[in-house]
């Protein structure tokens, strides 16, 4: 199934291909990092001036109008919106942390949780925090 990450700031639309695109930036290196949209794959694309170290906390911003991408359910984790070709969406939730593989697919009914640290975060309020829908 096809889906369409966006900004849930700006509505920009973050996968105009296959891979969402994201500014990130590391230290004081910025520039923008592909992910795969698939739930769970954590291969990501890097310019080689951006080197992640493994546990380094990274902060993510919208690549079309700057906002910053931190989770209101926890300081660790950024978020992005996205919505489903057959209707139905919500919003993706994933860690900040470099090397720490935690995503959470958070609809109105359900939080499907990928990665093998997904417990870390797995007790969050992630229902509370919404923006009113
Ligand atoms: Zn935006």
């Amino acid at each position: 199934m096809k889906r369409k990450f966006y900004c849930p700031k700006c509505d920009a639309t973050l996968n105009p291909n296959v891979k969402i695109v994201l500014a990130v930036v590391s230290g004081d290196t910025r520039g923008l990092i592909l992910l795969s949209p698939q739930p769970g794959n954590y291969q990501v694309f890097l310019p080689e001036e951006l080197v992640l170290e493994e546990g380094k906390k990274l902060d993510f911003y919208c690549p079309a109008c700057q906002a910053c991408l931190n989770s209101t359910v926890d300081e660790n984790l950024a978020q992005v919106a996205y919505r489903s070709e057959g209707g139905g969406g919500g919003r993706v939730d994933f860690s900040r942390i470099a090397g720490e593989h935690a995503t959470y697919f958070v609809s109105q009914d359900e939080i499907r949780s990928f990665g093998e640290n997904a417990e870390t975060y797995g007790t969050r309020n992630f229902f509370g925090s919404g923006e009113g829908e």
